[in-house]
């Protein structure tokens, strides 16, 4: 039975750009399917007024190819939205990535065929499309949470989404805005948002750890030094458990004498961004060295924050590192700002959207526009969008009921020839996201040239190996004080959702050390045919 693509990649941001170019480097023929109108993925979606990524450009950047990364100009520390987008545009053009996408298409269902060892590919636009290999790019946080509010649909204004953002841009010039969330991508907007609108109304369930980014324009100086030593940069940066190259103090927080302590969390502090994370080696280890580096950070908000009652309702609660450390520009002082109102529903949920605004705590606020910056059903959300169909017709929504199982983070047993880029079980979004994707990317290329070396055109995980690394994936993020609290990690924003430590916490060097041991061990963990 003939195919009509070696492999059909789901998704056209960093993961399925740079795997359609590693499989035509390789002879294989792809088709990427994108449900957007162009490429970029996170960042074509998430246009909201500040967003920029919490890793310095200089890193956050492909190294596959380094005359790429010799012409690209990057502007500023941290790079923008639009910026960051340009860049990816830049890679498909340098690439001649277009010719093989089809955009504004979703992909609905795939089914593997049992009798021809094919997925048959269907998509919204009803594409029937059968290839040998289905490989998932869509993405860890692609799939926006609106959270099921009651009256939500009574609201009379506008509403926008931060994970789905128009892209004409929003302009809240004299307008009242009312703001639900205080996540990564609240604090980043909830500045530009406030410079803009008459009144701003932020209702905040939980109170977010944040760290300054001091951003600035790059220094062409530093720059120039960085492009002298990418390689060097880059392999630092693989040995470090995010996959970022920042300096890691291995030392215990409350076995540092007090000064030394101050000095280490101030120097990271003034430095900015998330190395913070990184002043000490047991802030996710021990309790009592995070509730050092937590009363530090909570310090800073009393200072910065004027209205003493504000501040308090600002001051984090829950462990830092619990949910993703933010980095923002100016997102406390925002709140001394006399057009910004901060409103605490940590006792009481919002009781309803109405008309003119919403009702919480018994109080009416009334606003022109309303801004979800409510997250996303993280991880599994946009691949179980997808009705898959694996062996027996199973579907990957029954096989996941109490939560994601793969091996690797890559293949899922009973769905043979199916690769996920990114997804649950791998380092992902717990790493610098463009040195993870290259590896996953690299891995699925090497191991089709390597099956079809062999002669072999199915492969699929055995159910011992899936077991295994499922249990060492929840081994490791027990060790760690971020699977004792309530996140997205763990799938606690949705609800309903089954309560599992999705991404692995191992760190990115041994997630490439145990990927290599399979490669070595001749793929060892699964089954070809
Ligand atoms: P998020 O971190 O999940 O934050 C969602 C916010 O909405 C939380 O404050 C949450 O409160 C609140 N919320 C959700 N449902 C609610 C409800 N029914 N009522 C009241 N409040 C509700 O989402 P995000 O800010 O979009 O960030 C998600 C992830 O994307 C980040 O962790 C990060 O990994 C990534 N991101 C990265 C960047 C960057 O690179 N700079 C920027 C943006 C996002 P609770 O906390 O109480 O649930």
């Amino acid at each position: 039975m003939s195919v009509d693509f070696d492999a059909v990649i789901i998704g056209a941001g960093f993961g399925g750009m740079y795997m359609l170019h590693r499989l035509r480097q390789k002879g294989f023929t792809a088709r990427v399917i994108e449900a957007g109108k162009g490429v970029g993925g996170t960042w074509y979606w998430n246009r909201y007024p500040g967003a920029r990524c919490d890793v310095e450009s200089v890193q956050y950047s492909y190294q596959f190819s380094p005359e790429l990364e010799q012409e690209w100009e990057w502007s500023e520390r941290y790079a923008t939205q639009p910026e960051i987008l340009r860049y990816a545009n830049h890679v498909a053009d340098r690439f001649d990535l277009r010719r093989d996408m089809q955009f504004e298409t979703r992909v609905t269902a795939a089914t593997f065929d049992e009798a021809a060892n094919l997925w048959r590919v269907e998509t919204d636009k009803n594409d029937k499309i059968a290839a040998r290999f289905v490989i998932t790019a869509m993405g860890c946080l692609s799939s926006p949470n609106t959270p099921k509010i009651s009256g939500l649909e009574d609201f009379e204004g506008p509403t926008y989404h931060t994970g789905n953002w128009p892209h004409e841009g929003v302009d809240f010039t004299g307008k009242t805005v009312g703001v639900i969330g205080t996540g990564s991508s609240a604090i980043q907007s909830i500045p530009i948002m406030a410079e803009q609108a008459k009144h701003l109304t932020v209702f905040q369930r939980t109170a977010n750890y944040t760290v300054p980014a001091h951003n600035k324009p790059l220094d062409p100086t530093y720059v120039r030094q960085i492009k002298a030593s990418y390689p060097e940069m880059r392999r630092r940066a693989k040995t470090k458990p995010a996959g970022i190259d920042f300096t890691i103090n291995t030392a215990s927080a409350v076995e540092t004498p007090e000064a030394d302590r101050a000095r280490e969390f101030q120097s990271r502090w003034d430095y900015g961004g998330l190395g913070f994370m990184a002043s000490f080696g047991d802030l996710l280890l021990n309790d009592d060295s995070n509730k050092l580096a937590a009363d530090f950070v909570r310090t800073k908000v009393r200072e910065v924050v004027k209205d003493p009652k504000t501040a308090e309702a600002l001051v984090p609660k829950n462990i830092i590192g619990c949910k993703r450390l933010c980095v923002d520009t100016g997102y406390w002082q925002t709140f001394n700002r006399p057009n910004v109102t901060l409103v605490d529903i940590s006792d009481a949920p919002i009781e309803r959207i109405t008309a003119t605004g919403l009702r919480a705590k018994g109080q009416d606020y009334r606003f022109d526009a309303l801004v979800l910056a409510t997250g996303f059903d993280a991880m599994t959300g946009a691949l179980l969008k997808v009705d898959f169909r694996g062996r027996g017709g199973v579907s990957l929504k029954e096989k996941w009921n109490e939560g994601p199982k793969t091996y690797l983070g890559l293949t899922v047993v009973g769905f043979p020839n199916l690769f996920m880029i990114t997804g649950p079980g791998s380092p992902s979004v717990l790493t610098n996201m463009l040195p993870s994707i290259e590896q996953h990317v690299d891995f699925i290329a090497d191991c089709l040239e390597a099956l079809r070396a062999k002669g072999k055109n199915v492969i699929e995980a055995e159910p011992a190996a899936q077991e295994a690394w499922v249990g060492h994936v929840g081994d490791v993020s027990n060790i760690t004080l971020r699977s004792t609290c309530s996140s997205w990690y763990v799938g606690a924003n949705i609800p309903g959702k089954p309560r599992v430590f999705m991404p692995y916490i191992g760190g990115l060097p041994a997630y490439i050390q145990a990927c290599e041991t399979v490669v070595r061990n001749d793929y060892e963990g699964f089954a070809l045919a």
